[in-house]
């Protein structure tokens, strides 16, 4: 689960961590009452979406006097706001954080994530932060250095210090990067989070370190153990259908393309995908209705794969197993029914009760175009949407 920069900055608050003063606005008057109790200039305007980037996208802008805070806030509320993580469709901004503007001397990253491949959590940190951090890893990657802790021992002295060392900071500055650092370790371990990334963690003129951006990114399996953080979560940056699909619990994710697919179990779904992109088209969703889907479960997931614009034909791929052919058929043709074919729909399914679920595929009288063989499928779907 992902949430707001001001809403991780309000964490890192409470865990001592030196956040630049601001607070959230939902509206233009806010954003001035915010600027006003601050009695600074200038301060930021920043656009608070799920999303990075923002300061290329146009999302982080500077006002200089109230009159500016007033037609920034006006302008950005309600902007669609298109950054390089968004997509061409942008994201609407609901609200924007209202913070000083610091003066920065440089601009550093640093990250707590996990590393699959040695199972252990790395520290990620470079003098080189800022809104150009990507291209930094793709062309210098050695300007990041990484340190990896064995979560069992937990972190330790040295590594901050090995941290500090490589980021070569001012002496006394490298106490403090030692306490933000071990702060920013232990809310990581503490909320199961899979990512704290701040980017940039700014040098002050002054020599002082503070978190500009914030980024915290949840282990959803950890967070029946964090109810608190629940309030943070924003239906507003969800895409709706898939709110929609989680009421059902199906598990779906809505992608680019235009096929869209009903697979039971997750394997199954992504070799499912695997053969439409093979077969030369691309899949709208994964749809996983799961291995005991009931009728009605069918029915939605069917109705939510249509309800997405994009989708010109659907691909519906199942082995019966526990959910047998004969109770997806049913499902399939109840939906029909009920919502109306707008697209045309392939269907393949293997397993038990094929038979009586071909023949209730068949006597629906829909145009339910039924195939054997999945790689067939997968060329069928690719005709249907040239
Ligand atoms: P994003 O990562 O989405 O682009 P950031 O919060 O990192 O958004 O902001 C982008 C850039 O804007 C920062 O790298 C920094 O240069 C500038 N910036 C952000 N917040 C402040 C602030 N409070 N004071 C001064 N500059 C800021
Ligand atoms: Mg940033």
């Amino acid at each position: 689960m992902k949430i707001h920069e001001y809403q991780a900055k309000e964490m890192f608050a409470g865990y001592n961590i030196s956040v630049p003063p601001g607070e959230v606005a939902f509206t233009t008057q806010e954003a001035l009452d915010v600027a006003r109790k601050l009695e600074t200039y200038p301060v930021v305007l920043k656009a608070q979406i799920h999303a990075g980037g923002r300061g290329k996208g146009g999302g982080v802008n500077l006002a200089y006097s109230e009159s500016e805070v007033q037609s920034l806030a006006d302008a950005m509320l309600g902007m669609n706001l298109v950054t390089p993580q968004t997509g061409a469709q942008g994201r609407k901004v609901n609200k924007i954080l209202v913070e000083k503007a610091m003066d920065i001397k440089e601009e550093l990253y640093l990250a707590v994530m996990q590393d699959r491949t040695t199972a252990k959590t790395v520290i990620m940190a470079s003098r080189a932060g800022g809104v150009d951090i990507e291209k930094i890893a793709e062309e210098t990657p050695e300007k990041i250095i990484k340190v990896w802790i064995d979560p069992l021992l937990g972190i330790q002295p040295y590594h901050f210090r090995q941290i500090a060392f490589a980021l070569d900071l001012p002496a006394e500055t490298r106490k403090v990067s030692g306490f933000i650092i071990n702060r920013i370790y232990d809310l990581y371990v503490a909320y199961d989070c899979s990512l704290v990334e701040i980017n940039p963690l700014i040098l002050s003129k002054e020599d002082q370190l503070f978190c500009m951006d914030a980024k915290i990114n949840f282990d959803e399996n950890g967070l029946y153990r964090h109810k608190e953080i629940l309030s943070y979560f924003d239906p507003q940056e969800e895409d709706p259908l898939e709110i929609e699909a989680s009421k059902y619990g199906l598990n779906y994710i809505r992608l680019d393309g235009n096929v869209g697919n009903m697979v039971n179990g997750a394997g199954l779904a992504m070799a499912t995908m695997d053969l439409i992109k093979k077969a030369g088209a691309s899949p709208a969703n994964f749809l996983d209705v799961g291995g005991g889907a009931s009728k009605e479960m069918v029915e939605n997931g069917f109705r939510i794969i249509l309800s997405d614009g994009k989708v010109e034909c659907v691909l519906i791929n199942i082995f019966g197993g526990i959910l047998r052919c004969d109770v997806l058929a049913e499902g399939v043709v109840q939906a029909a029914r009920k919502i109306g074919l707008s697209v045309p729909v392939v269907v393949r399914m293997e397993g038990t009760n094929v038979q009586k679920g071909r023949q209730i595929l068949r006597d629906s009288g829909l145009d339910l175009i039924n195939v054997k063989d999945l790689q067939e499928a997968a060329q069928r779907v690719v005709q249907l949407v040239d």
